[in-house]
């Protein structure tokens, strides 16, 4: 990656090395500057970036939108309101996969980007050890004043000694983290060997994000600055010694993107359309979770030889 003060321009493909790029989609930030940014793609392994996505001292004005529902607790509107519906079922089920993975032991959980705390809340109350990390101040003060969790800033990661966690999350947060590979790194640090590694991301193999194309609003340009599809996934993963060993689909996510997608386009009566057409890519993935809108990855270290 060549660094300008304010943009980071990726020359080499992050996940194979490859110097290939080509270029794939140009999208615009719908929340917040309605600027453009182009997305490249990698013809070697598929991987997808944001090309000179703003650098991390930069891109605190692109989240300054009060649309973005992930950090707010607003109940206007109807994809609103179905998110809060939708975030309580998925937390349940987000319990339910960390509980069957670590073969219900109870022990350190960190969740990376823990955003308003909902889900260190919720493992908190199955007894585990939670700790959260997250970048935003006010979400930190949220978690601590709703859920009474104290949360660390991101530099926090790099004090986490070795082999000290037993479940490590990241629910949608990988896609936005600049160091991409780094953290992976880091993560392989600190989780224990039998550790379970649990990583949520938007699919851009998807059968919305292929009917969508640059309207799809899980591209999320240039909050969100990869864009990855269950292979090129895996081979990032082992690269770094992880290895999946099971992929979930979260099915919501599918109408939640294709009413925030029609919304983009501009369509009218958008959030209906999108809800049905979300329903139809819903009902199409069920027989292919490949191409569900997002995939929850289960990873595992690879078993060290020595050491
Ligand atoms: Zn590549």
């Amino acid at each position: 990656m060549e660094n300008t003060p304010n943009k980071i321009h990726t020359s080499i493909c992050p996940v194979c090395g490859s110097k290939e790029i080509a270029p794939f989609l140009s999208c615009k930030d719908n929340l917040t500057t309605q600027e453009v940014f182009d997305i490249c793609k990698c013809p070697v392994c598929g991987f997808a970036f944001t090309q000179d996505f703003p650098s991390e001292k930069e891109i605190g004005k692109y989240y300054e939108a009060t649309a973005y529902v992930s950090h707010s607790d607003t109940h206007k509107g109807i994809i609103n309101t179905l998110y809060h519906w939708a975030r309580k079922v998925a937390l349940k089920s987000k319990a339910k996969m960390v509980a069957s993975y670590a073969d219900n032991r109870k022990g350190m959980l960190l969740d990376i980007g823990s955003g308003t705390g909902y889900f260190l809340n919720k493992m908190k109350e199955q007894k585990w050890i939670v700790t959260g990390i997250e970048k935003s101040d006010a979400a930190r003060q949220y978690t601590k004043q709703k859920f009474d969790i104290d949360c660390q800033p991101s530099e926090y990661l790099y004090e986490i000694p070795c082999k000290t966690k037993d479940v490590i999350t990241m629910w949608h947060v990988l896609e936005h983290l600049e160091h991409l590979n780094s953290v992976l790194d880091h993560i392989q640090g600190i989780l224990k060997n039998d550790g379970t590694l649990i990583i949520a991301l938007p699919n851009k193999d998807s059968y919305d994000a292929a009917h969508y194309k640059e309207y799809w609003a899980a591209y999320d340009v240039p909050r969100h600055l990869w864009h990855f599809s269950p292979s090129d996934f895996e081979h990032l993963a082992n690269r770094h010694q992880f290895e999946v060993v099971d992929t979930k689909p979260m099915y919501f996510d599918a109408f939640y993107i294709s009413m925030l997608s029609e919304q983009n386009k501009g369509t009218t009566l958008g959030s209906l359309v999108g809800l049905i057409k979300g329903g139809i890519y819903f009902l199409k993935s069920l027989g292919n979770k490949e191409r569900c809108s997002s995939l929850t990855y289960i990873l595992k270290k690879k078993e060290i030889k020595q050491k």
